[in-house]
């Protein structure tokens, strides 16, 4: 039986975090995943030349754990115009960020019920700093006790945060709200040019190869010792798990349930191909009078044609596909060739049970003795608190070997 001081379970981002900052302490570890490459939920598929990212990702710039990694400022980044594109009544408006486009938004700052009151409150909404203390509110009766107009929540808030949360009832703690709603306005929005997937190599560049077992999906987990389904057994002093899912592993003797009610919620993404004119490249669209799309993005490929990148939240079924491809040529009268090339589900997209969030304000959860969890669901559901998570619960082992 094989034994490392640390075993991590799952490569993607927390995992690798964990694995990267190991490294660097010089910790003996190993990181085993059930699947065949690393990543975990943030995946990239090529097709013909084009980076095609399994679920629409989106980065800042300035995610403030990316400070700690080098690496991730140097990623390649191709960013999106920040404000969004919407379709009220039958016409298309575009709302440009003031703070980023300041003379953009002089001309593109307005559509139907998005009153100067709005405007004002949005602007106040960005720097006021005692809301931060009102933790239990819903987001939604806050922005109407904010004094929003409905029309504003509705098309904007609900449409534009219900695409980023996954969860149109904008279920989530206010903090993250607002942290995410100041990211939007203040930094940049980016995606790495050659997919979501860098970022995961990126953090795995440091450790060395052998430290990472792919394939290697754990089943049992005793106290001291665990076995994957192909019969490895190894054993640890230490172990992190970095998906709620492994506790169905545990031993009876130290399952105590503690993820029993974690839910995640599922989202599509689909890839179609056309050639059109007079888009805008890398804007988010919001379509708030579509049954399937939440929202889009154009970008032009390497042949010329341009894609289109559509998250929905609907049933993946033949009927929605259609359904999808019938309301983008009624969008965008103007598109030919339209061609479906490629479609994803994701089940496990983001956690939305919001009680595991900032788990105890420690974003990482001591399960037993020797055994710990992290990942975005005990942080919070993002790229950053993913890492977040990772760092937390590693400066907390090397803390324990004082
Ligand atoms: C569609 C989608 C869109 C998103 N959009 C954004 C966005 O725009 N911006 C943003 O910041 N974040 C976004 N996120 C969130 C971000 O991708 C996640 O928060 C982050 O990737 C979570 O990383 P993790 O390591 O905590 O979890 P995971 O990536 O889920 O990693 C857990 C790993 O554990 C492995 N594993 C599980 N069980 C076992 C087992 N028994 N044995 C071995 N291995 C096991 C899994 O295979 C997996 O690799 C999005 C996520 C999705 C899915």
């Amino acid at each position: 039986m094989n034994f490392f001081e640390t075993i991590v379970i799952g490569a993607g981002l927390t995992g690798l975090t964990i694995g990267s900052l190991l490294t660097e302490k010089n910790r003996e570890f190993v990181i085993l995943e059930s699947d065949n490459k690393i990543g975990g939920r943030v995946k990239t598929e090529k097709f013909n030349d084009e980076f095609l990212d399994v679920g629409f990702h989106v980065l800042f710039e300035n995610y403030p754990n990316f400070k700690n990694f080098h690496g991730i400022k140097k990623i390649q980044k191709q960013y999106f115009k920040s404000g969004f594109k919407i379709k009220v009544q039958d016409k298309f408006y575009k709302v440009l960020n003031p703070l980023r486009h300041p003379f953009g938004f002089l001309i593109n700052n307005h559509f139907p019920g998005f009153s100067n009151k709005d405007r004002l409150l949005l602007l106040k909404l960005l720097l006021d700093k005692k809301i931060l203390t009102c933790k239990n509110i819903e987001i939604i009766n806050f922005l109407q006790n904010y004094g929003f107009s409905s029309e504003f929540i509705e098309y904007f808030f609900r449409n534009f945060f219900g695409g980023v949360f996954l969860n149109y009832n904008l279920s989530v703690p206010m903090e993250y709200f607002l942290f995410i709603f100041k990211m939007f306005a203040f930094e940049k929005v980016c995606i790495p040019k050659e997919g979501i997937q860098t970022v995961a190599q990126t953090l795995s560049k440091g450790i060395t190869k052998n430290s990472i077992l792919l394939n290697s999906k754990v089943k049992k987990i005793l106290n001291n010792q665990l076995e994957t389904d192909s019969g490895q057994k190894y054993s640890f002093k230490r172990l992190v798990c970095t998906d709620p899912s492994i506790e169905l592993c545990m031993d009876s003797s130290i399952n105590s349930n503690v993820f029993r009610d974690i839910t995640y919620s599922s989202t599509h993404c689909y890839y179609y191909e056309c050639n059109v004119e007079n888009v805008d490249e890398y804007l988010i669209y919001l379509l708030p009078d579509t049954e399937e799309i939440v929202n889009l993005y154009f970008r032009k490929a390497n042949s010329g044609k341009y894609i289109i990148s559509i998250s929905s939240m609907g049933a993946c079924t033949d009927q929605s596909e259609k359904k999808i491809s019938c309301e983008i040529q009624k969008i965008f009268p103007t598109i030919t060739n339209l061609r479906l090339i490629k479609k994803f589900f994701i089940r496990k997209a983001l956690p939305s049970n919001s009680k595991y969030f900032d788990y105890k304000d420690k974003s990482f959860l001591k399960y037993s003795k020797n055994i710990y969890f992290a990942g975005d669901f005990l942080s919070y559901p993002s790229s950053n608190g993913a890492i977040e998570s990772g760092m937390r619960v590693v400066k907390e082992l090397i803390k324990l070997e004082r």
